[in-house]
């Protein structure tokens, strides 16, 4: 087989009107080596595995453009930290093409730090190994966790350096994702009143992403509804798992549903609504609990973008807008308690049940309880009475708990669920493991400073099976100790 025949490329984004991007070739590197290739995802994909192996360094690294690449950089504008950007578009990232799977489901292949674009500004075009190493690990955590997200095919070293507060070892990250389309790609022709191109990218993002909407009496309308809904609900699987995304702007939420742009994200440790991680978000914009609303702000920007075509008379456009903005936010309520009532073990629903889970989750910041082992050790206490310490350990003061256990129990005894169902559905929707931050740090450290990558296998391995006791592996479901607690994260 051909040297760079690994992907059967079939690309669509490249057909859209030329405004809508810059073709631009990746900018070769001194040293690829391969870190990682993601096989069972290259297999999944359809691609060459046997090639990709052979061959990925100078593929993933941009020194061998596979063939029927298309390579391009998008163009996309975005409010960030609240402040409108009219033309951010792919710096550093550069689409290769698409490729469609068994399912007949459609992939971008992009490549991040492949070198600068006419959207590079001041920036290098660069991605340095850490940012690498955390998105490659975040993103692989959270598909095993059933939280739609960006994938990881892989990632290479340049062995060049790139220039930060430091100087360090460059990499390159390659993604999967259904479409890097953006809320702000809907405001990059928005902003410059062209609705011809705001049409063009919504009639392509309902082929791809909805195309049942096609035959909505309102498919524009419909599609709003429809992107809402999938971040209603996206959101609503970060808050259970306790992510924080930590850069919400509107260029870093995708119209298809999937998280995307792993910067400074991290998981939380203690349960802390007004958790911050990023470096970057010194007004707490971002915090944990404001993801719901943020959410709901920035599908507020993409509803404008959509005015001129959800109706012609402009008062009739923003009524019907507004109607899905309220939506959004039931539906996140919605689908938040519903997840919530499964954390806690409820099958059915009763009217108390939210105070219940607000009362848990009280308890929990005032007595500095791990959100994932709370909910962890709570499902081991739903098959097996014995395991009450170990809950009741969760909290500064294992008293504090008694209480919210008895009005627990009282519930449990009205749910239609038997005991040992329970136990078992509780621990599908309850982790064991999630990327704790000192350890996706560790990891990275190993890697920059030693290139050692074992640290970043092993916890591959452990975050691919999260929902699994893994006893050999019990060390990397513990919180940090004091000493390892990592309060910063860094793009
Ligand atoms: P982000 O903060 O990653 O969401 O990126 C915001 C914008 O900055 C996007 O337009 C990126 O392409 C651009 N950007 C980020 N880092 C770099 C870099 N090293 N070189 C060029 N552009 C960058
Ligand atoms: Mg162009
Ligand atoms: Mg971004």
């Amino acid at each position: 087989n051909r040297p760079g025949a690994a992907f059967p490329f079939d690309n669509s984004y490249v057909g859209l009107p030329e405004r809508f991007f810059t073709p631009q070739s990746p900018t070769p590197v001194t040293e690829p080596w391969l870190i990682k290739l993601n096989e069972p995802l290259a297999a999944e994909l359809g691609l060459d595995v046997e090639a990709l192996r052979r061959d990925g360094a100078a593929i993933f690294s941009g020194n061998l453009v596979p063939e029927g690449a298309q390579p391009l950089a998008m163009a996309y504008a975005g409010h960030q930290f609240g402040g409108f950007s009219p033309v951010l578009g792919d710096g550093r990232a550069i689409l290769l093409g698409e490729v469609v799977d068994a399912k007949g489901k459609r992939f971008d292949i992009q490549l991040k730090g492949a070198g600068p674009t006419p959207f590079s500004r001041r920036g290098d075009g660069r991605a340095a190994l850490g940012p690498v190493l955390r998105e490659y690990i975040i993103s692989e955590a959270m598909f095993a966790l059933g939280v739609p997200a960006t994938r990881a095919l892989a990632a290479v070293t340049t062995g060049e350096p790139v220039y930060r507060e430091e100087v360090l070892p460059g990499a390159v990250f390659t993604r999967v994702a259904a479409s890097h389309i953006r809320v702000g790609t809907f405001q990059f022709f928005a902003a410059r009143g062209d609705t011809g191109g705001v049409r063009a990218l919504a009639d392509h993002v309902i082929d791809r992403h909805y195309p049942t909407l096609k035959e909505a009496d309102n498919p524009y309308l419909a599609l709003f509804d429809a992107v809402s809904d999938r971040q209603a609900a996206l959101i609503a699987r970060w808050l259970h798992v306790g992510f924080i995304h930590g850069v919400m702007n509107t260029d870093n939420m995708t119209v298809s549903g999937e998280t995307i742009d792993f910067g400074p994200c991290a998981f939380m440790d203690s349960y802390d609504p007004a958790t911050v991680f990023s470096s970057i978000d010194q007004h707490g914009r971002y915090a944990y609990a404001n993801q719901p609303a943020i959410g709901q702000w920035n599908l507020a920007r993409l509803g404008e973008t959509l005015l001129p075509l959800i109706d012609a008379e402009p008062d009739s456009a923003v009524d019907k807008a507004n109607i899905v903005i309220r939506a959004y936010g039931e539906r996140f309520q919605a689908q938040w308690l519903a997840g919530m009532r499964h954390k806690i073990g409820l099958a059915g629903e009763e009217d108390g049940d939210l105070e219940l889970v607000q009362a848990l989750l009280a308890l929990m910041q005032a007595q500095v309880a791990d959100f994932t082992l709370t909910f962890r050790r709570l499902s081991d206490l739903a098959g097996d009475d014995t395991a009450e310490p170990a809950f009741a350990a969760s909290f500064r003061e294992p008293d504090a708990c008694r209480d919210w256990l008895v009005r627990w129990r009282e519930r449990l005894s009205r749910d239609p669920q038997a005991a040992s169902e329970r136990a078992v559905a509780m621990r599908r929707v309850n982790p064991a493991f999630i990327p704790r931050n000192h350890r996706v740090e560790q990891a990275i450290d190993a890697a920059v400073e030693d290139g050692d990558f074992s640290l970043f296998e092993a916890l591959l391995t452990v975050l691919s099976n999260p929902y699994e006791d893994q006893p050999a592996f019990a060390a990397y479901m513990e919180p940090p100790k004091p000493n390892e607690r990592v309060l910063q994260t860094f793009c």
